[in-house]
């Protein structure tokens, strides 16, 4: 294999992936490695709480590009293997094999890991810290028609899963220490109605609730409670969130603090080095703060900004990322500072179902949720960069 890449893209995610893109838009030729921590080549994540539950696709169709693209693009992939060293000055990164590159310019794109839960029993090996497609694969084994899940978590990801699981015939109990459902994104009502529907479908949610152990017994998981309830069932999938993957960063002395810190070129502290997707915190133009967004269009979007800057652009990230999600009939798209600890003003056309919610401050739309309402995002975008001071009677009916 070469040694010396004019391109080195680290980690295999959806913004490695893109800088593929972003460096072929500006240069043919610069031979590119990838290096990647799972053996898969590049897929889709949001599928594997959604659509390959719901009939929607299959497992073949989540990857990003063909197998031959690559060979094509002239991109050289390193699968199954992690970047374990980075020398900024001496320009080189070396890998878990003991292999080292060197490269022109280097992007740092891995993403984040999910977060451990520190309990006696939380590291069996049968609990499912969801997050890669090797995870699903897992879950689906285990989690046939009639099978039982506890889901911890009450977040994205663990009330996806419960409602994929839900759909899929799987007795579901949800806990979660939060008291209801996406509580750090949906108003209180929202939320609390969105809980009450996954009960309604036969989900057990117990709210407010903490695990405090787990432990295996004749072929199944039992977890105990802060409210010293006893769960059992055959498979335990954990959503608590993730770490930014800064671990590579950190021990090349690039600067880190709840991520990787970039510029809005996605250029770190380092010479060369950017970093983009998950694992980045950027300066959040139009919302005047830095943030790090574990976002689908975010990864997509600043992954191929920052492989044409690697390339000899000069673009800034200026891009409003948003954001979707699916619960059963209620499918949602958000964009800006979608956080419940801001006002929130929903402008239903039927209750908790379809409408718009918008965050403010001070009167200041930062972030809108469009619910049940799609291709209004660009609108949703623009009455976030206008800044203005709003009333409710002036939201009323603004977007529908
Ligand atoms: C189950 C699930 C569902 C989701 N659903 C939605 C959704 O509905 N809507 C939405 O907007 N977003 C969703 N997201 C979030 C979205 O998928 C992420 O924001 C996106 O995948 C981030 O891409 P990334 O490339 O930055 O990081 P990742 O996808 O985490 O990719 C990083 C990659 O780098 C690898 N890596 C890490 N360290 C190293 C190393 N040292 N060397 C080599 N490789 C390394 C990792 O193994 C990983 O493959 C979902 C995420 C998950 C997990």
């Amino acid at each position: 294999m070469k040694k010396g890449f004019r391109y080195v893209i680290i980690g295999g995610g959806l913004a490695g992936a893109s800088a593929i893109k972003g460096i072929r838009g500006r240069d043919k030729e610069g031979e590119v490695l990838l290096i990647g921590a799972e053996s898969e080549r590049p897929y889709d994540r949001p599928p594997l709480t959604k659509k390959l539950w719901f009939g929607k696709k299959k497992v073949e169709e989540i990857y990003l590009y063909e197998p031959g693209y690559y060979g094509e693009n002239g991109v050289e992939l390193k699968l199954g293997t992690k970047a374990v060293k980075l020398d900024p000055v001496g320009k080189t990164v070396t890998d878990d094999t003991g292999a080292g590159f060197s490269y022109e310019k280097l992007l740092i794109a891995t993403g984040g890991t999910p977060r451990k839960l520190d309990l006696p029993g939380a590291d069996i090996d049968d609990i499912i810290y969801y997050r890669n497609l090797g995870d699903y694969t897992r879950l689906r084994e285990r989690a046939g028609k009639g099978a039982s899940a506890i889901v911890v978590g009450g977040g994205f990801i663990g009330s996806e899963i419960a409602a994929s699981l839900n759909m899929n015939g799987v007795d579901v109990t949800m806990v979660f220490p939060s008291p209801y459902i996406c509580h750090k994104v949906f108003p209180e009502g929202l939320g609390r109605a969105l809980q009450a529907e996954f009960g309604k479908r036969g989900i057990k949610v117990f709210a407010s609730e903490s695990p405090t152990s787990f432990a295996g017994s004749g072929g199944k998981l039992v977890a105990r409670t802060t409210g010293e309830m006893v769960f059992q069932a055959d498979v335990v999938i954990v959503g608590a969130g993730i770490l930014p993957a800064t671990d590579l960063a950190r021990g090349a002395g690039l600067k880190v603090e709840d991520g990787i810190i970039v510029d809005e070129f996605m250029r770190t502290s380092g010479p060369d080095v950017y970093a983009a997707g998950d694992v980045a915190n950027f300066p959040y133009k139009e919302l005047g703060k830095r943030m790090r967004v574990e976002h689908w269009d975010n990864a997509l979007s600043q992954g191929e900004l920052a492989g044409a800057n690697m390339a000899g652009g000069a673009e800034p990230y200026y891009h409003m990322p948003y954001f979707f999600s699916d619960l059963f009939d209620f499918g949602y798209e958000a964009v800006g500072e979608v956080s419940s600890s801001l006002e929130t003003f929903a402008d239903w056309q039927e209750e908790n179902m379809k409408g718009v919610v918008y965050y403010l401050r001070e009167g200041r739309v930062r972030g809108v949720m469009l619910c049940n309402i799609w291709d209004k995002v660009d609108e949703a975008r623009e009455l976030i960069k206008k800044g203005e001071r709003f009333t409710y009677s002036d939201l009323k009916g603004k977007i529908k």
